[in-house]
């Protein structure tokens, strides 16, 4: 059923079906400059990929379809307004086929949570497509398509450690040595609107003159070039945090209980409510997710490892 080209590491054209496998990012560092003409904020930011994954399935059809399982489900649309269907739709135009693909969705990531689950669901439907269908885009082409769909799809297809720039689409890799570091990763119920939370972010800083300085993340990248849990711990910054504190006051109690259930170091997930804290080993990660848990402040508590690959067929 693949058909490989001759200089190329990936089939061409599967027959299908198509299996995608896509992370879940955080951002270890979160800088929110000033709110450009575009309508975009300036971003300084550091992705990371972590071992929470949703999975796509694309198989051949005579209809553009999708499906979905998981979290959200019954709650997300599924209609041309999912960011799914509109990647889909994008790499068929640019690639000038039809749209024609059964699509599900096995989602894990909550809705919502700063977790960037529909870009990431955006990315794995790129790569799907692009498989099944044979377009042959190579990541960078994929990734131009993907930025106009959200800011985080290029990193998703990237996936890693890595610089975001721009409104977050500019990607360039962190090359550190190979560590793995482990989270827990608390989920709330109910998610939060990210533009609400920029917006919040705008209202607090309150003048928009002079704009806010967009901090540079040298103490987060030094940091990620040692092993020390606690030294990166310590560098890990969120500017959307006050707002989303704002909006959803009682994610202070999330963060005090990681603290007191001995995290090394926590906070909001892009612009939540998920908060993640980081763990000295995986045996710690499952003491802080348990209590954490037991905490009754999240609705689940979950450990994830980071850095993960991107989005990948499997
Ligand atoms: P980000 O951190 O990128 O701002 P998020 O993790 O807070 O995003 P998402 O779950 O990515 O939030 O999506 C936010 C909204 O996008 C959802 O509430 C939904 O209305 C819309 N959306 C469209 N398609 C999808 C999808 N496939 N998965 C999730 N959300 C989607």
């Amino acid at each position: 059923t693949e058909a490989w080209g001759p200089d190329d590491d990936k089939p061409r054209r599967m027959a299908g079906p198509v299996r995608v496998r896509v992370p879940a990012k955080i951002n270890l560092h979160l800088g929110v400059g000033p709110l450009r003409a575009d309508g975009f904020h300036e971003l300084s930011t550091v992705y990371h990929a972590i071992s929470l994954f949703d999975e796509l399935t694309a198989r051949r059809g005579d209809t553009l379809a999708l499906t979905m399982e998981g979290e959200g489900a019954g709650e997300l649309e599924l209609d041309d307004s999912n960011l799914i269907i509109r990647a889909a739709r994008a790499l068929a135009h640019k690639a000038r086929v039809p749209a024609h693909a059964r699509l599900h969705l096995r989602k894990t990531i909550p809705l919502a949570g700063g977790l960037a689950g529909g870009s990431a669901d955006a990315a794995a439907t790129l790569l799907a497509c692009d498989l099944l269908w044979g377009t042959g885009f190579s990541k960078e082409e994929l990734a131009e398509i993907g930025a106009e769909l959200g800011s985080d799809v290029p990193f998703l297809l990237h996936g890693g450690t890595a610089l975001g720039t721009g409104h977050g689409e500019a990607i360039s890799p962190i090359l550190a040595r190979p560590t793995t570091w482990h989270w827990v990763v608390a989920i709330a119920d109910g998610g939060l609107s990210t533009p609400a939370v920029y917006r919040e972010l705008d209202r607090l800083r309150d003048s928009p003159w002079p704009p806010t300085p967009l901090e540079s993340p040298d103490e987060l990248m030094a940091a990620l070039r040692q092993r020390k849990p606690e030294v990166l711990g310590a560098a890990l910054a969120n500017d959307l945090q006050p707002a989303a504190l704002s909006l959803r006051p009682a994610l202070s109690d999330v963060l005090k209980a990681g603290h007191e259930a001995g995290a090394v170091a926590g906070l909001v997930s892009g612009s939540g409510p998920t908060c993640v804290f980081l763990a000295t080993d995986a045996r710690h990660a499952e003491q802080v997710a348990g209590l954490l848990a037991e905490s009754g402040v999240c609705r689940t508590a979950v450990t994830a490892r980071g850095p993960m690959p991107g989005a990948r067929a499997v």
